[in-house]
């Protein structure tokens, strides 16, 4: 295993201490980590509750993840990134150890680009920035609104204003965009991140991202949106006509969209399930719960982000899971591949405020397009103080 690891990062000295940098290697158990290390697997991983043991299970290939050891070379702190929010924490004083699940610590920079079309937005954004996880947002926050393949010139310019998280100097998480615009035909599209949290065009009509209303904040997607897959351990051809977001067993599982609660009890193979009827015929269903949150029953009118049960394994389950569907019309949808239905019109106060933040906006687009700004990498010099020393 050892010579799997990639070593990445040496230099970066806090406290007198040096942290190490890995990407976690291919097929690498948590137990095996424990046994590499010389690390007493009794405390760290047999002694642990069932809930924490499952967690070590959720270690995946090539996250980033560091060692703090002593000038002696003694390891003192261990971070495992479990996602984008959960980490586990081991630490030594005087050689006994300790488990622990913390929040990770990040900070967040807001940056920008802009770029002159050559292919297309998708090519150009990864070219600019090597950011697969920009050009996916950007495109598919405006793939329902605007058709690029036959609008879109070599020339055309866009903008792209975003808050990108950082872990250890290094890019971490989904950006959350705040602005982007393209021009197409010299007419320019925007899409706007509201004071309250929700995506709206340039003549204050919402926008309405089922994909940025992940309804598990910050878990990760153990299974995709699949009309047909092989199933391993059956040997047989299944649809998985939804996406899953492993997470630990009572996290928060919050509305993907605004809309009213049409089902909420036990349903076969869903388990506890929560069907959330949206507009224009969209219908999101959350399976698998532990528990339904308090007074959430049928006919209850729910928001975009309100939490309304906790992430379980009820019904056919393996494991603690969030099963998410999205309907239209009671047919699957990919929920990846549907982003846009117009909702929200702001309105009066809500409106000016709007107005007066586009502007402010606007202007900076302009900036950006007047000084070419170019995306930069940011250097990993610049990180300091992250480690949890407690
Ligand atoms: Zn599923």
């Amino acid at each position: 295993m050892k010579q799997l690891l990639i070593l990445l990062l040496l230099s970066l000295t806090l406290f007198g201490a040096k942290v190490e940098n890995f990407r976690w290697s291919n097929g690498e158990s948590y137990l095996v980590f424990l046994e590499r290390l010389n690390l007493p697997a009794k405390i760290l991983y047999y002694d642990l509750e069932k809930d924490d043991q499952r967690l070590t299970e959720e270690m995946r290939t090539g996250v980033h993840y560091q060692i703090l050891r002593d000038s002696n070379g003694t390891i003192e702190q261990i971070l495992l990134p479990l996602n984008d929010e959960l980490q586990i924490h081991i630490a030594q004083k005087k050689g006994s150890y300790s488990f622990e699940a913390i929040p990770i610590i990040c900070s967040t920079k807001t940056e920008a680009f802009s770029l002159e079309i050559t292919h297309s937005p998708n090519y150009d954004i990864i070219k600019q920035t090597g950011s697969k996880k920009l050009a996916q947002i950007f495109t598919a926050n405006f793939r329902n609104s605007l058709n690029f393949k036959r609008d879109l010139r070599v020339g055309d310019k866009l903008v792209m204003i975003y808050d990108q998280k950082y872990r250890l100097g290094r890019p971490f998480s989904m950006p959350t965009l705040k602005v982007a615009m393209i021009e197409m035909r010299r007419k320019k599209h925007y899409i706007y991140l509201n004071n309250d949290e929700r995506y709206y065009d340039e003549k204050g009509h919402e926008v309405e991202g089922f994909l940025l209303a992940r309804p598990v904040r910050g878990a990760r997607i153990s299974s995709y949106f699949t009309k047909r897959r092989f199933h391993p351990v059956l040997k047989k051809w299944k649809a998985h006509l939804g996406i899953d977001y492993a997470a630990r067993r009572g996290t928060p599982i919050v509305a993907a969209g605004s809309g009213k609660v049409i089902y909420a009890a036990r349903l076969g193979s869903y388990g506890n399930l929560v069907k959330i009827r949206h507009a224009d015929g969209y219908e999101t269903r959350y399976a698998h719960m532990k528990s339904f949150r308090r007074g959430i029953r049928k006919g209850k009118r729910v928001k975009k982000g309100d939490t309304i049960g906790y992430v379980g394994t009820t019904g056919r389950s393996t494991g603690p899971h969030l099963h998410f569907e999205l309907r239209k019309k009671g047919r699957a949808i990919n929920p990846l591949r549907v982003v846009q239905v117009t909702t929200k019109k702001l309105k009066g106060k809500e409106r000016k405020a709007f107005l007066k933040l586009k502007e402010n906006y606007n202007q900076s687009i302009d900036l950006h397009i007047k000084n070419k700004t170019k995306f930069i990498k940011t250097s990993k010099e610049e990180s300091c103080c992250y480690v949890f020393n407690g």
